[in-house]
Order: C-alpha cells, then structure tokens, then sequence
C-alpha cells in the first residue's frame, strides 16, 4: 500500500542576487523594494507570499494545461475570478452543490477561491509565507537608468527639428539569502467543507496531489516574477528540509531565519519524517520521492 501523506511542509534559505522580484510600487520614477520589520525592529528585505503564490498558480497552470485535466472557464485562461467567473457554479442555488461543482476545477480546487454568489470561499491548499532576507545576509542598491525616449517632432518656425529625450528611472537591485516557508495540505484535495466529503475520486486527487508537487519543482527551478525580463535573478545556493506528517496532525513549519530549525523539525516529528536538500538538485529529488505516496483521506479506513 502507499504511504499516505496528510502535510508537507517546505522551509529553507535560498540565495538570490541581483533581483528585483516584488517591489512595494513606484513613486514617480523610483521603484521601491518590500520592506519587513521583524519582531525586534530589525528591518528587512522580502518578497511577498502573494507573489510566491501566484507563481506557483501559474507554474501548475501551465502544467494543469499540457496534462489536459478539467479547468473551469475562469481558469482555462488564467482569471483571478477562479470559480467565481464560472457560471455552472454561479448559478447554483444551494452552496453544497456550488462547492462541489467549484471542485471540479483543479486550480479551484487546489489555490482556493471566492464566490459572491452563492456566498463560497475555499482556502488555498497551498500556502505561503513572504520569503525574509537574513537581516544579515541582505544588500540594496538603487541603479539609475536612462532611457532615450522616442524622438519627438517639433516644428518650429516652419522647420522641423528632431528632439530625443532622456529618461531617468531608478530600479532597486538585490541580493539576501531568503528564509521561506510554504505548507501543502493534501488531505483537503477535493474535499467539500461543508458536508466534510470528497467530491473527487481518489484518482483524480492522487492526480491533483502530483501536480502541485510538479509545480513546487518548477518554480524552485526558475522563479519568474516582476521585472525578469532586465533583471532574471542569480539562484545560487538552496538548503533546507521537507517535513511530512502520514496522518492526522498539523505539519511544523519553524522558520528558517531561526538557525537550527531543521534540528526542531526533526524533534516534534522524527527524523525519519524530516528530509534535508542542500543543491536544486536533492530539492527535486525529495519531491520527486514524494510523488509515490497518496493523499490521506478524512475518515479512511
Ligand atoms: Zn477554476
């Protein structure tokens, strides 16, 4: 029989250099970078769980699509909406039946979504926190760029002069080595929170299960994000554990900005529950291992 997995929790530190994922907005022509403060007042640099998310959505997205497995209409084409842009839910009187229609969807089913009407929300079974910077190991620049602005005509006195503009704009670059953290809850694939059933076949959920495995791996093998297309980020080094737990109880997630929180991990659950990576690659071969073992079912026998 396979191993049944009931949680995954992923923690590590991964270095990235010369990046520009996540900023906190423009103001007029500077671009600013996220800022966290840590409980003792210690500022420092993050990229934001939302955008670790929404990477991970489109990774499996895009994975979701190539295996051809059922995607609502909203999330044929990648909407925010999710389920709420899909009318065979919308349009449902009863939120029991709403849900279980909803769950049809992989990426509803998987990241969560809201509906207006009926009123319907799902929690993502994947989640995340922001990634913070060591409060040590992190760096800023601010890099001034030009741009020539397309020329611009100008008549004067009859004639015409052309005239190119320079355009200055400020674009933060950095470097940290970020502490990340992420759970997967697999017992809660294809279930309606209502009723407490599953509403998907254990096929279709061991299916499910595989493939928000597959998209951690590939967002781990490039993380795609704002402003990649000037500033692609260096991932140098990647360390850390995977924790799983095979039955009813919550997976730890202990932070890695805390040295020796493997060392914890590996107390609450036991060793044998808790794998360490140190490259890319033992990353994805510790999820690959993962993929033989099944989603723990509420209530199995
Ligand atoms: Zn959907």
């Amino acid at each position: 029989m396979n191993e049944t997995i009931y949680e995954i929790s992923l923690v590590g530190r991964i270095r990235i250099d010369a990046h520009s994922l996540n900023n906190e907005g423009t103001v007029g022509n500077v671009t600013e970078p996220r800022t966290i403060v840590l409980a003792n007042g210690e500022k420092t640099d993050g990229i934001s769980g939302e955008m670790l998310k929404h990477i991970h959505t489109e990774v499996l997205w895009q994975i979701a699509k190539e295996k051809k497995v059922f995607l609502c209409p909203a999330c044929q084409i990648l909407s925010p909406m999710k389920a709420d842009g899909n009318k065979a839910v919308t349009e449902m009187k009863e939120t029991k039946s709403a849900l279980n229609e909803a769950l049809k969807c992989v990426v509803c089913d998987l990241h969560g979504f809201l509906v207006q009407k009926p009123t319907l929300s799902r929690k993502s079974t994947v989640e995340f926190g922001w990634a913070i910077a060591l409060p040590n190991q992190f760096y800023r620049d601010i890099h001034v760029h030009t741009r020539v602005a397309a020329g611009e005509k100008e008549r004067e006195k009859g004639a015409e002069a052309e005239v190119s503009e320079q355009m200055i704009y400020n674009r933060p670059t950095r470097s940290g080595v970020y502490a990340f953290v992420s759970v997967f809850q697999p017992w809660r694939i294809g279930l309606n929170e209502i009723d407490y059933t599953y509403s998907v076949d254990d096929n279709a959920r061991k299916k499910r299960y595989e493939l928000v495995l597959e998209a951690y791996k590939a967002m781990i093998a490039r993380i795609e994000g704002a402003m990649t297309t000037t500033r692609l980020p260096h991932f140098e080094e990647i360390e850390g554990a995977i924790a799983i737990t095979k039955n009813a109880a919550p997976v730890p997630v202990i932070s890695p900005l805390a040295d020796g929180y493997i060392q914890q991990i590996k107390t609450i659950i036991g060793q044998q529950n808790v794998q360490d990576f140190s490259s890319f690659a033992s990353f994805m071969q510790e999820i690959n291992k993962l993929k033989s073992a099944v989603p723990y079912k509420l209530g199995a026998p």
